[in-house]
């Protein structure tokens, strides 16, 4: 029987939808299938002569389907490369110091993706690596210094065959020896001194041409040499002959 009072009948409308929630989805998507066209016009419509009220339905909707938020974000970062370079370096231009210290609190908590993402990008921009790195250095005197000294002395054996390397380039001698060779050429003579034949932790490495008569650094002029034999040596040619090993 209808209604003849609106009120009455807003009511029991109400009632009515509240009662079979089922039913009113359902005919509510029938007439959306039937209408999609305007539908989605009027929606337009309202949607952009409300820019606030869209704005904070859209912000509220996202708030209520993380899912949804995080899907959506990760599709327009990868559609939208460029903005989000040029969104990211405004905003690090602007806030530095939060950037800063958020990269760095992220960095704390994921150190070895952290150190991957480094290396891969240091392989990618090799050139700007270099000039970062060196900046680096620059206003970090002191970090560089100890960063150094850390480095050197958990490998000493590049830290000496650098030295040698330069000490030799230097005089314009060939300098090819690397760390890795040394070891190779210690190994092959057992870790003993090609003169006494001494075994030894402490071998150094001696020029069978000597740097003064322009013997390289190379891995064919370099026999391990206790202390001792080495500085009695000193830039003379060796007095017994060296048994050079083939490596
Ligand atoms: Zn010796």
């Amino acid at each position: 029987m209808p209604y003849k009072d609106p009120e009455q009948k807003k009511a029991s409308s109400t009632r009515y939808r509240a009662h079979h929630p089922e039913r009113v989805k359902a005919s509510r998507a029938a007439r959306h299938a039937a209408h999609r066209e305007q539908d989605n016009a009027r929606s337009a419509a309202w949607r952009s002569n409300h820019p606030e009220e869209r704005k904070a339905y859209d912000a509220s909707y996202l708030a209520n389907h993380p899912e949804e938020k995080r899907a959506r974000d990760v599709n327009y970062l990868a559609t939208h490369v460029e903005e989000k370079k040029a969104y990211d370096a405004a905003r690090y231009a602007t806030h530095q110091k939060e950037e800063n210290a958020r990269s760095a609190a992220w960095r704390a908590e994921h150190r070895e993706e952290a150190r991957v993402r480094s290396a891969a990008w240091r392989m990618a921009n090799p050139e700007e690596a270099k000039a970062t790195k060196i900046a680096w250095r620059k206003t970090h005197p002191e970090e560089a210094k100890a960063r150094d000294a850390t480095y050197q002395k958990a490998h000493p054996e590049v830290h000496r065959a650098a030295g040698a390397r330069h000490k030799a380039r230097k005089r314009a001698l060939p300098a090819t020896l690397t760390a890795k060779q040394w070891q190779a050429i210690k190994a092959a003579y057992g870790n003993r001194c090609a003169y006494c034949g001494k075994k030894s932790q402490h071998l150094t490495q001696d020029h069978v041409v000597p740097l003064t008569k322009s013997g390289g650094t190379t891995m064919e002029n370099i026999v391990p040499a206790c202390g001792p034999c080495n500085s009695s040596k000193g830039a003379n040619l060796p007095v017994n002959p060296v048994k050079l090993v083939l490596l």
